[in-house]
């Protein structure tokens, strides 16, 4: 069979017991589920390259080694703490708003112990897990009723099905908008059963547009916020008070799903004023959803507020139930409420002091790291410190840019090579490049970064002189 063997290379391949064997004398450290699971993996992957024409053969110890990368992938934990050097304080990738210590206390004590989750103290009675939640959201916000669920997108979903269901949803064609590729308007409108009714164009949308598309069978309008990008140029769209006066005349209910919100204006710091959720109520909207993970500076979640006819067909829906916050994410939630009224949201909340911060407090900061990392850096790398711009990030008000301070880091190899070494750290840094340089803002940086940042860039400065 030795013709046969020449014609695939892939019997040239040794087998998985080999080659975990060969693991674990190399990396005894790695737990035995991973290495066979890494070993079988990097032998699929090495058969799967075979299958191409003129592919080579790898070598014994490439297998092995690229076994160790996928072993030791699979027993870390998933997902793992990572710097935010970006200054992109809502990164996604990263997992937006970072729960501040208090609210993680909150979820470690309630994770661990019993809970009276569904249970009235006072009289021994069923109770409902989310009364003091939507207790809280209704004090902070002046809405008649509020309601929270896993996430905005669940919100929406919810919104819709329990007031449009089988009828029209009448929404502008500059609203269509997709966020970060796994939330497009038009598919939620589709999945939850309501026909979409497009009016105006890509760039202007009139009162008119809206009250032509009203029929028979039109449930709500709805108001979406484009979030992730800005128009700009010949442009109209219908503000939401003379929206809801279309609604209202036609005796609909307008539904904002307004994306990122608060619950406090942060219009004094140079905030939008539509990223205030009480204020779109208060302009006319009968129910405004958001997220819980974006400027709230929360937990996950999405928050459904307005009135209380329509939060109750909500809770009602069988798909409440499918939605559902779980325990840990209400406590989370609850804690970062609680900060909120009693005035402690910039000063405890992590994404909220990150986002208010000024670029004169940060340039200090800026200035220490700067110091502390020409000291580690020796004269591996050229360390400056630049103004530059952050970024909200969350699909979050695209137009608002921050003004900070960054340390600026240049290396002979190069930005890409530098920044990849950083995210191989045993703690990853993640930061931005720009021209040739790596660039990392300490406007996103936590308390104890600072430390672990040095520590990441010595090593990578390690593995570049390598
Ligand atoms: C972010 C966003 C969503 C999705 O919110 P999730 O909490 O991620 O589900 C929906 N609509 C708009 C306008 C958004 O900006």
């Amino acid at each position: 069979m030795a013709g046969e063997k020449g014609q695939d290379p892939r019997r040239a391949l040794p087998a998985t017991g080999r080659v975990t064997e060969q693991l674990a004398a190399a990396h005894p450290e790695l737990p035995a589920w991973a290495r066979t699971a890494g070993a079988r993996a990097a032998l699929a992957a090495a058969r799967e390259a075979l299958a191409r024409p003129k592919a080579a053969v790898p070598g014994e110890a490439e297998l092995v080694a690229d076994a160790a990368l996928r072993a030791g992938r699979l027993a870390a934990g998933r997902p793992g703490r990572v710097i935010n050097a970006t200054g992109v304080v809502l990164h996604t990738n990263l997992g937006r708003a970072v729960l501040a210590p208090g609210a993680a206390a909150a979820v470690a004590e309630a994770a661990s112990h019993a809970s009276d989750l569904e249970l009235d103290l006072g009289s021994g009675a069923r109770g409902r897990r989310l009364d003091a939640v939507a207790e809280k959201l209704v004090l902070l916000s002046g809405a008649e009723a509020a309601l929270a669920v896993n996430n905005n997108a669940a919100a929406v979903l919810l919104a819709l099905d329990s007031l449009g269901r089988g009828r029209e949803v009448v929404v502008s064609r500059g609203e269509l908008v997709e966020i970060g590729g796994s939330f497009r308007v038009p598919e939620i409108l589709e999945r939850a059963g309501v026909r979409l009714v497009e009016v105006g164009t890509t760039n202007r949308t009139h009162a008119r547009d809206y009250e032509a598309a009203i029929g028979p069978d039109t449930a709500l309008l709805l108001k979406v916020h484009r979030s992730n990008f800005e128009q700009r140029g010949f442009v109209a769209e219908v503000e939401l008070g003379e929206l809801a006066a279309i609604a209202h005349a036609h005796e609909l209910p307008l539904v904002e799903d307004l994306g990122s919100g608060t619950l406090v204006s942060l219009e004094a710091h140079g905030f939008p004023a539509e990223a205030c959720a009480p204020a779109r109520l208060r302009q006319g909207a009968d129910l405004v959803c958001f997220s819980g993970d974006k400027l709230l500076g929360g937990p996950q979640a999405g928050i459904a507020l307005g009135r209380r006819a329509i939060v109750d067909a909500m809770s009602r829906s069988p798909l409440a139930r499918a939605l559902r916050l779980d325990k840990l994410t209400l406590v989370a939630l609850d804690w970062t409420l609680r900060a909120l009224l009693e005035g402690r949201g910039e000063a405890e909340i992590p994404s909220l002091r990150q986002l208010l911060a000024r670029a004169e407090a940060l340039r200090p900061e800026a200035e220490e790291l700067a110091k502390r990392l020409s000291d580690v850096a020796g004269g591996a790398a050229e360390v400056a410190v630049e103004r530059d711009r952050s970024a909200v990030g969350g699909g979050s008000l695209p137009g608002l840019e921050l003004a900070t301070w960054v340390v600026v880091l240049r290396v002979a190899a190069g930005p890409d090579a530098l920044a990849a070494a950083l995210r191989r750290a045993p703690l990853p840094v993640v930061a931005r490049i720009r021209d040739d340089a790596v660039v990392l803002d300490v406007r996103t940086l936590l308390e104890d970064d600072p430390a672990a940042l040095c520590d990441a860039v010595v090593f990578a400065l390690e593995a570049l002189a390598i």
